[in-house]
C-alpha cells in the first residue's frame, strides 16, 4: 500500500499522521499527529472549477513563479483549496499555501475516517486480486491435468476398440472357416 501523509487540516498547516499500512482505525490513531508540521504540499486532485496559474496571486514559489491554483486530496484536507508550485512532478517545489482554512473538526474526523476506511478497503481489494490468481493458477493446472488424464483415458478407450475388433475379425474368420468345413463335411456324406 503507497503511505500517504495524513493531513489532519489543524490551523491551516499539515501535518503527517500515521501511515496507514500498519494503522489502524480502531484506535483512532490517525487524528494524533506524529510529525510536527512539514512544508511538504498535500496531495491534488483537477478540479474543474478551481486551476491553472493564479495571475492576480502577489505570491512567488521557490521558482519565482506565480503559483498554480489545486485543490487538496488527501485526509482531513480533502476539497481544500491551496496555491502551489506551478510545475508537476519532481521539478515541483515544496511551496505552498493554504486558500481554505481548516475543515470544522466534525468534518475533519469524517475524512480521515473515509479515508482510513478506503485504504483499507483498497488493500483487502490488492489481497482479494493475489487470492483470485492463486487459484485462476490452481484452476490452470486442474483444467492441464484433466485434459491429460483425458488424452491418456482416450489411449487406452483406441486400444480397447482396436483389440476388440482384432478378435471379432478372428472370430467371425473362425466362424466362416468352421462353417465352410461343416458344409464341405456334409457334401461327403
Ligand atoms: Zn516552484
Amino acid at each position: 500500500m503507497v503511505p500517504r501523509n495524513g493531513y489532519t487540516g489543524e490551523g491551516g498547516s499539515s501535518v503527517i499522521s500515521t501511515n496507514l499500512s500498519h494503522g489502524s482505525v480502531e484506535s483512532g490513531e490517525s487524528l494524533q499527529p506524529v510529525q510536527p508540521t512539514t512544508d511538504v504540499p498535500p496531495e491534488e486532485i483537477p478540479d474543474p472549477e478551481f486551476f491553472g496559474i493564479d495571475t492576480s496571486s502577489p505570491h512567488r514559489c521557490h521558482h519565482e513563479m506565480r503559483p498554480a491554483r489545486k485543490v487538496a486530496f488527501v485526509y482531513a484536507a480533502t476539497g481544500r483549496r491551496f496555491l502551489g508550485c506551478p510545475l508537476s512532478g519532481p521539478d515541483r517545489c515544496s511551496w505552498f499555501m493554504w486558500i481554505d482554512e481548516a475543515w470544522g473538526p466534525v468534518l475533519s474526523r469524517s475524512l480521515i475516517q473515509l479515508w482510513d476506511q478506503a485504504l483499507l478497503d483498497s488493500g483487502r481489494a490488492a489481497r482479494l486480486q493475489t487470492k483470485k490468481k492463486e487459484m485462476e493458477q490452481a484452476y490452470l493446472e486442474l483444467w492441464t491435468e484433466r485434459s491429460n488424464m483425458e488424452i491418456e483415458n482416450q489411449q487406452v478407450v483406441n486400444k480397447l476398440k482396436t483389440t476388440i475388433l482384432d478378435t471379432e475379425i478372428k472370430m467371425s474368420r473362425r466362424l466362416a472357416e468352421d462353417h465352410c468345413q461343416h458344409i464341405v463335411y456334409c457334401f461327403q456324406l
